[in-house]
């Protein structure tokens, strides 16, 4: 069979640990076989980070400014105990974090859904994709413990010197206070993120706040959301059939809880930390999660949720059979061969996409699968396959 010919690169950025064993696993078995694979290739491995000072990090995300679409493997974020165990020269920033500040973008976390790994939901029949808004609010906010009786205000003094007051409260005892905040800017690179995915994935928008309480900080992010709506994007929903949706958390919360899922639902910051977790765990399992950093200006990144698999490494380092779930990493390569087929106008390689990822569905819905999935399915005697013996199912299938 003639192999499927790429016109455009791909940005790929290696990882570390049990992830980085997969993605050669992946890469070998699934895509080099069937495709004439064109990547660039960034070694985001701890010890190649710390050679160049981090430098490649940094160079792998302007090469997606350049490319638009990267696909991106599981990163050590060191941290002590990483610092002494791989003799880094400094504490590194995380990766994600890193690319995130050069992209601008937001993150959209879908999970893969499969007959036989059912949702604890049991309505949910589609997946639930959050998007986070990844600024400000609460974690950047400033707090202070308030000793005693005393006044506190907040106070803005703009460029000229004028001041403007607000008193937050008259305390007539202890008590605590806290000052956070967002920009403009950035509420608006989210919002044209959401509507951006939205349409390109074919699914409602949902997006809620507490404007009722918060008039003027919850209600910018309901007015911006509605200004960038209707001035670019009202006629493009129209014409691809969705909708967007605005309406208070706490409905937003009680009618996600009775829907079918199929949409994406925009969250501010604390909201998608919480309410990923929610979702996530209610669809099953962190392995089953892939999760997409879409900029306003249409790059994309793709990855699984999530990390590098640490215990599983270990494990086949002392020469132990490991049965690590290699799901959401294939996922993260579909995503992004299927971005850079669409954008490159290759539709070879946007059906090569689709057929992996049914090759990949059907071998769990055959009862193949990996261990994290046979504890937690509902399939009767499913056959427990190590690392390559899953990645090999699928190849057979493929
Ligand atoms: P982890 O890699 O998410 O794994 C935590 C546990 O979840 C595993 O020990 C395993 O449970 C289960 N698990 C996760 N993914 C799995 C998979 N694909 N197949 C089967 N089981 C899976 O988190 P971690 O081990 O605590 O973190 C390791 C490193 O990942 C850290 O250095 C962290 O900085 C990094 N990290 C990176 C990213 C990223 O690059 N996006 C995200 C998160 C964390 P059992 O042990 O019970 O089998
Ligand atoms: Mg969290």
């Amino acid at each position: 069979m003639e192999k499927i010919k790429m016109t455009t690169p791909l940005v790929e950025m290696d990882g570390d640990e049990m992830t980085r064993i997969l993605w050669k696993m992946i890469k070998e078995e699934l895509l080099l076989p069937n495709i004439d694979l064109k990547t660039e290739y960034y070694d985001l491995g701890l010890e190649y980070r710390n050679e160049t000072n981090d430098q490649v990090t940094v160079d792998s995300a302007l090469a997606t400014k350049k490319y638009k679409v990267a696909v991106k493997c599981a990163t050590i974020t060191p941290n002590a105990a990483r610092m002494e165990e791989y003799d880094l020269k400094e504490m590194w920033k995380s990766p994600n974090g890193t690319i995130r500040a050069i992209l601008d973008g937001t993150v959209f976390r879908a999970p893969i859904v499969v007959k036989g790994i059912e949702p604890c939901v049991k309505n949910w029949k589609k997946p639930i994709t959050i998007a986070r808004h990844a600024y400000g609010d609460v974690y950047k906010g400033s707090e202070m413990k308030i000793p005693g009786a005393g006044r506190v205000e907040l106070v803005y003094t703009a460029e000229d010197g004028t001041q403007t007051k607000e008193l937050v409260h008259n305390f007539d005892g202890p008590g605590i206070v806290q000052g956070m905040h967002n920009l403009n800017k950035s509420i608006e690179s989210f919002a044209r993120s959401c509507f951006s995915y939205a349409l390109d994935t074919k699914q409602d928008l949902w997006f809620a706040t507490k404007d009722t309480i918060s008039k003027k900080y919850d209600h910018t992010f309901k007015d911006i959301f509605q200004e960038i709506y209707d001035a670019e994007f009202d006629e493009k929903f129209k014409a691809a059939g969705i909708e967007y949706f605005y309406t208070l958390i706490d409905d937003a919360v009680a009618r996600v809880m009775k829907s079918e899922g199929g949409y994406i639902w925009a969250c501010k910051n604390y909201d998608g930390d919480v309410m990923s977790d929610m979702v996530s765990s209610a669809f099953g399992s962190l392995a089953m999660m892939t999760s997409v950093l879409v900029s306003p200006e249409g790059y994309y990144e793709y990855e699984a949720a999530h990390g590098t698999v640490q215990r599983h490494y270990y494990k086949h380092l002392k020469g132990e059979e490991t049965s690590t779930n290699s799901v959401a990493t294939i996922f993260a390569w579909t995503g992004a061969l299927r971005k850079r087929g669409e954008l490159d106008g290759n539709q070879e390689l946007m059906k090569f996409a689709d057929r992996l990822e049914k090759a990949t569905i059907d071998t769990i819905e055959a009862g193949e699968m990996t261990k994290d999935l046979a504890l937690i399915t509902t399939i009767e005697n499913p056959t427990v396959l190590n690392s390559e013996g899953f990645i090999k199912a699928i190849a057979k299938r493929l």
